[in-house]
């Protein structure tokens, strides 16, 4: 007999006119920090899936696509990456595919919540795949916008790996957090964030696009499909002073070669069409 299906269902309502449903097949962790609630429940398709506040963080079914192009993206472009800083992933997954670089010497990663960190190591091991246990990385539990005010340390790459807009995320989408990133990137280094789906959260796209803009000789976005982040596809936002994103297709092709990575989403050529816009995101753009 197949096991009876279950009556709950997952709901995340991070819109008002939109809201998408995982079943709950099986609940494996539900608590609350100081920060946000933290779900954790198992589907048939996604494997184990995390919320936080009611919106989906990442899922093991469709996490790779999410935290190869947030990671590999901006490494392979620059080249020489050997400090990066990662701002929020708490789940793990993006230090994971950082750290995959044999090149990458340091990986600060600041997160705001232990419980995210404590809890994903026990429930989500797959996502950090013994990341946390890497001696490359550092992990500093703070608020990523108080970090980059503080510390004089530069990086080749800063990762925003945050949650939404929302909540202790709010303060890493002002015009002030990018500003001292942007202080604490090292010549030629790139900054890149998690910057929602533009089809349904455009205002948050455009509002990071004109503050890039004022900072960065380079700046503008580029996109993935990731099953769970519903609405067509995300947007991560790109800032550089530098060049990197001229990159020719060879050299991309000759750095993914000797990273020795074996990749599941990202190809030098999905690399440079990332960033080819739609009209609707182009207009986005100051
Ligand atoms: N991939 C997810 C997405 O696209 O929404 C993000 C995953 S990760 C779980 C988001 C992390 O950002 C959470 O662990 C959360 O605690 C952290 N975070 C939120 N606000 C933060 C802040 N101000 N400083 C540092 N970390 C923060």
């Amino acid at each position: 007999m197949n096991e009876t299906r279950t009556t709950e269902w997952a709901d995340e309502t991070l819109y008002p006119f939109y809201r998408q449903s995982l079943s709950v097949d099986r609940l494996l962790y539900d608590s609350k920090t100081e920060h946000q609630r933290i779900r954790v429940f198992e589907n048939a398709r996604f494997g184990r899936v995390l919320t936080l506040d009611g919106i989906v963080q990442t899922t093991e079914g469709d996490e790779f696509i999410y935290h190869e192009m947030l990671a590999h993206v901006p490494i392979l472009a620059h080249g020489s990456a050997r400090r990066v800083l990662i701002i929020g992933g708490g789940d793990g997954g993006m230090a994971r595919e950082v750290l995959r670089h044999r090149s990458v010497e340091r990986v600060t990663m600041v997160e705001i919540d232990a419980g995210v960190v404590e809890f994903a190591k026990k429930y989500l091991p797959n996502l950090s795949a013994g990341a946390f246990d890497d001696p490359r990385l550092d992990l500093v539990i703070a608020d990523g916008a108080a970090y980059v005010a503080e510390t004089d340390e530069r990086f080749d790459v800063i990762i925003v790996d945050s949650t939404d807009p929302i909540g202790p995320g709010e303060v890493l989408f002002t015009d002030t957090f990018y500003g001292r990133a942007r202080e604490r990137l090292a010549e030629g280094g790139i900054l890149v964030t998690q910057n929602g789906v533009p089809f349904l959260q455009a205002e948050e796209l455009t509002n990071t696009l004109r503050a890039l803009d004022a900072l960065f000789r380079d700046a503008t976005c580029y996109l993935a499909t990731i099953p769970t982040y519903a609405g067509g596809p995300m947007a991560f936002g790109w800032g550089t002073d530098g060049s990197a994103r001229s990159t020719d297709l060879a050299e991309l092709r000759r750095r993914a070669q000797t990273s020795g990575i074996d990749f599941r989403y990202y190809t030098p050529e999905v690399h440079q069409a990332a960033f080819a816009l739609p009209g609707y995101i182009q207009r986005l753009q100051p």
